[in-house]
């Protein structure tokens, strides 16, 4: 069984205090990890606030914390209070991942814009976006980012195109089952995407039949394929701070199953472009998730 944890990143207060946590807990279990890492504003008190909204404002505050898991400051930023940067706010932060071994890819440059208007900012807006993510990325880390990871899994036609132009290693922007290429407009890319395979935690939390922590930790067990690659979406904001607890469990019941952890960059290493799948991106929603995310699409060639 082999693990990939992508991490994502998406405020100030998540770089700051959950990669941290992570990342020490993460090097004493001796696991391996990749951190995808928003470049920009953290706007995200205006989308904490949609998505909760969205879902029953109440009930799920009360639910799942939400104050004590992004912090008073975090939910007010961008709304009542003015955002602060993230990546460019902490970049010993980020160098430090770099030393310590684990893997870093950007992870847009405002979340929420992208997230929230991906298809309203025109064909300049994301070339922008991706412009400025990657060089705030290059002018900390003082090299490129050879891979992407789009906010909230949200992906379109410029933006494919546009990666695909920057010849990354791999993105990482879709919900899907195995390693695929993206068609866009009866073009073949040849930039290989790795979607995330699990649902995430903010995604199952509040189910009725997941209660508590143990419970969650045997679902995901039983979602891990044995004989296959799994992409386990985590967020420093979540799995980094409030279920530091309950996800180090989880690393725990993986690792007594004999789960190999491998980072992104390892998995987009030995894959063979030419004999992957080749998928369209399609757009389509997900039990306990507001709104609509990409999703590897049904196979459009078969390569042999
Ligand atoms: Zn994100």
């Amino acid at each position: 069984m082999e693990v990939a944890l992508k991490i994502d990143v998406d405020t100030h207060q998540g770089l700051e205090q959950g990669v941290p946590r992570l990342a020490s807990m993460l090097e004493r279990e001796g696991v391996a990890a990749s951190f995808y890492i928003t470049m920009g504003p953290d706007n995200s008190g205006r989308a904490i606030l949609r998505v909760f909204r969205n879902r029953g404002f109440l009930s799920k505050m009360f639910r799942t914390k939400a104050v004590s898991m992004y912090g008073t400051r975090t939910i007010l930023s961008g709304t009542l209070l003015p955002s602060r940067p993230i990546a460019l706010s902490f970049p010993e932060v980020i160098r430090d991942l770099r030393a310590r071994g684990f893997e870093l890819g950007v992870h847009g440059y405002d979340h929420v814009r992208w997230q929230d208007h991906l298809d309203d900012i025109g064909d300049d807006g994301v070339r922008k976006e991706l412009g400025d993510a990657f060089e705030v990325y290059r002018a900390i880390l003082d090299e490129a980012s050879r891979s992407f990871a789009a906010p909230g899994w949200r992906t379109n036609n410029a933006a494919l195109v546009a990666l695909d132009a920057m010849g990354l290693d791999y993105r990482s922007d879709t919900r899907g089952v195995a390693p695929y290429r993206c068609v866009v407009e009866g073009r073949v890319l040849a930039t290989p995407e790795i979607p995330t395979t699990l649902p995430t935690l903010d995604e199952v939390m509040g189910r009725a039949d997941l209660l508590d922590d143990g419970a969650v930790r045997q679902f995901y067990l039983g979602l891990c394929k044995p004989d296959a690659l799994n992409v386990h979406t985590i967020h420093a904001e979540t799995e980094g701070m409030g279920q530091l607890d309950s996800f180090t469990a989880l690393v725990r019941a993986l690792k007594e199953r004999g789960a190999k952890f491998v980072q992104l960059r390892e998995v987009a290493a030995r894959l063979n472009r030419a004999e992957l799948p080749v998928c369209e991106v399609v757009r389509t929603t997900l039990p306990g998730r507001a709104g609509w995310i990409s999703a590897q699409g049904p196979v459009r060639i078969a390569f042999e």
